[in-house]
């Protein structure tokens, strides 16, 4: 079976909520990708509750955007404590952290039902399924707790992007 780095991390070791990159690769014309774990809460002992964390992915998907060049895809993890981010291009984790703070500040402070993009029954492959409500408490617990740009130390991100 294929080794997958996620796996071999141990979860009993991180300190949420922090980013973690988790790799740089380069395909075979040299294009280069990232991959980082977004991690809202700690392994085994929260989890973000499926209508809240699917309100988030939604509105992730454009907020990162705006605030990040070359965002491929952002993704929950089945285990709902956080997010894959996948980037074309090198970046510094501090950089996606300040990013992800910025993004969470405007769920949790400013961020009304207009703003969740695709919740419709057109747009959405489970529409009922949402909370802004959910949504927002989370994102606030994240902020306050603030976001390490390591995943093992606390260094925590002042400033926002
Ligand atoms: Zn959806």
């Amino acid at each position: 079976m294929a080794k997958v780095e996620s796996f071999t991390l141990d979860h009993t070791k991180v300190k949420a909520p922090y980013v973690r990159l988790i790799a740089t690769q380069k395909g075979p014309k040299g294009d280069v990708i990232q991959n980082y774990d977004l991690r809202f809460v700690q392994p085994n002992e929260n989890a973000i509750p499926t209508a809240g964390l699917h309100t988030i992915e939604h509105m992730l998907a454009s907020l990162l955007r705006d605030r990040l060049e070359g965002v491929i895809d952002c993704s929950p993890f089945g285990c709902r404590t956080g997010f894959h981010l996948i980037l074309w291009g090198e970046h510094d984790p501090i950089d996606v952290a300040k990013a992800l703070k910025g993004s969470l500040e405007f769920i949790a402070n400013e961020s009304t039902w207009d703003d969740v993009q695709g919740t419709t029954i057109e747009s959405c492959g489970n529409y009922r399924d949402h909370s802004l409500f959910s949504a927002k408490e989370w994102a606030k617990k994240v902020v306050d707790e603030g976001i390490s740009s390591d995943p093992f130390e606390r260094k925590v991100v002042k400033e926002s992007l």
